[in-house]
């Protein structure tokens, strides 16, 4: 890249650095409150985690199994909703071109679970959005659990999945003028006396663009750690956490399901995909994908794939191919070092470092950062959006199933 080459200059109120879930659902939120805004994106859109997330929305299910319904888990109480609100187009971003993989998760409590499962359910909270299932309800790959296991009961949750893949490109798709694909290590933010005036970055071929803008926002995910540190206060800081997903390929039926473990992770979570093949995929993560990273990988498969057998007595899974995926979650750092329970938002020196902790709280961050806006005084309509025609555009990127290269 040549270090002396004129910039080009474009005009915005927001730069967005990042096109995950949490990138492309703020750009649309501000665009449709009629900020100009871009979004500048350096792999595909979504690489990080957001193909690689189960598409689950979650409703603070985990929160209550918990035992506290803290005022976090009633924020996240709305997101089937607000998600389903999306998804029918009776709300903005309109994501009537997404796939909504299944409208319920279904929940496995084993023996143990029982009474205490049955009271947190019965909360007001929770009402309406639980379902115990009798035995002629249970979808075909459950029944034969519940028939063998004494104890068990079978949970039918208000808690959609959708296909990932497609919700991004919905949002790619209606912001598409926005987005602009850039080079790995270029946005670099600029400051003058101390007051952020935009962002510099450059096209993969080496151009280079200087968005002058009030407000940038860092949704990058892993790579907000490397961003913050322009921002004068520094990074905020920021907490990863390893994960091996498991996949297996073969003749499967569809299944969205968590099996309850001793703890309040579930001891796996299932959700059902298709590679471009239209072969199946189950995608598992859970217990069996938090412990036993230091396994070796085709060890850690089969272990998994052990762990499933023996919970879904029904389903043959001897013949399937298997794969990992190693991923690792970026968070707001937690004292403890535990999951944070919501959005973490940092805003210092005109930039937003933020991380949704899940794909579910989309629709808050979005809503967050426009209040933030409002607060700095950032309002819309002060720039026409910015002619960026001649510049190259992201696309998204691979879910995990077709970039796995060894299935054994
Ligand atoms: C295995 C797994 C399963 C999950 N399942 C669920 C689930 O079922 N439900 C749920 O609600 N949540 C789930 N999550 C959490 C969820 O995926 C994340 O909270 C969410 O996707 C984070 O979105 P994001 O946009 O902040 O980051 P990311 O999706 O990581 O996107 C960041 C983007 O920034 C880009 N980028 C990086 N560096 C730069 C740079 N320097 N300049 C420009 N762009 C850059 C990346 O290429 C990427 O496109 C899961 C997470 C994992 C890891």
């Amino acid at each position: 890249m040549d270090d002396h080459a004129p910039s080009e200059q474009v005009r915005a109120d927001v730069a967005i650095l990042g096109g995950g879930i949490a990138g492309l659902w703020t750009l649309a939120h501000l665009r449709a409150r009629g900020y100009a805004a871009v979004l500048c994106e350096s792999s595909g859109l979504g690489t990080g985690q957001s193909l690689r997330a189960q598409g689950i929305i979650h409703g603070g299910l985990k929160y209550a199994l918990d035992g506290a319904l803290s005022d976090a888990s009633q924020a996240l109480t709305g997101m089937p909703s607000r998600w389903q609100a999306s998804l029918q187009g009776a709300r903005a971003p309109d994501l009537r071109g997404a796939r909504l993989l299944s409208r319920y998760q279904y929940l496995v409590a084993g023996q143990g679970w029982g009474s205490r499962v049955t009271a947190l359910f019965a909360s007001k909270l929770l009402q309406g959005r639980v379902t115990k299932l009798g035995a002629k309800a249970v979808p075909e790959p459950l029944a034969v659990a519940l028939g063998r296991s004494a104890g068990c009961g079978i949970y039918q949750l208000e808690e959609p999945v959708v296909d990932v893949h497609s919700v991004l490109s919905a949002l790619a798709h209606a912001n598409a003028e926005a987005l602009l694909a850039i080079a790995a290590d270029s946005p670099r933010l600029l400051y003058t006396a101390g007051h952020l005036t935009g962002v510099e970055v450059s096209s993969p071929q080496g151009q280079k663009l200087e968005v002058r803008c009030e407000h940038v926002v860092l949704c990058a995910g892993v790579g907000n750690e490397a961003l913050g540190r322009g921002v004068p206060t520094g990074a905020a800081p920021m907490q990863r956490r390893p994960l091996r997903m498991v996949m297996l390929r073969g003749a499967l039926p569809d299944l969205y399901a968590h099996w309850l473990g001793t703890g309040t992770t579930p001891q796996a979570t299932v959700t059902s995909h298709r590679d471009r093949e239209g072969r199946a995929v189950w995608y598992v993560g859970g217990a069996v994908a938090e412990a036993r990273t230091h396994q070796e990988p085709r060890a850690h498969a089969r272990a998994a794939r052990e762990t499933l057998a023996a919970m879904l007595p029904g389903v043959d899974l001897s013949a399937c191919a298997l794969a990992v995926l190693d991923v690792e979650r970026a968070e707001g750092r937690q004292v403890d070092g535990s999951r944070p329970n919501a959005p973490v938002l940092h805003h210092a020196g005109g930039v937003t470092q933020l991380w949704p902790t899940k794909l579910a709280f989309a629709p808050v961050v979005a809503e967050q950062v426009a209040a933030r806006l409002t607060a700095e005084d950032v309002r819309p309509g002060r720039h026409p959006p910015p002619d960026t025609r001649r510049w190259p555009r992201p696309v998204v990127g691979a879910p995990p199933w077709d970039e796995a290269t060894a299935w054994h």
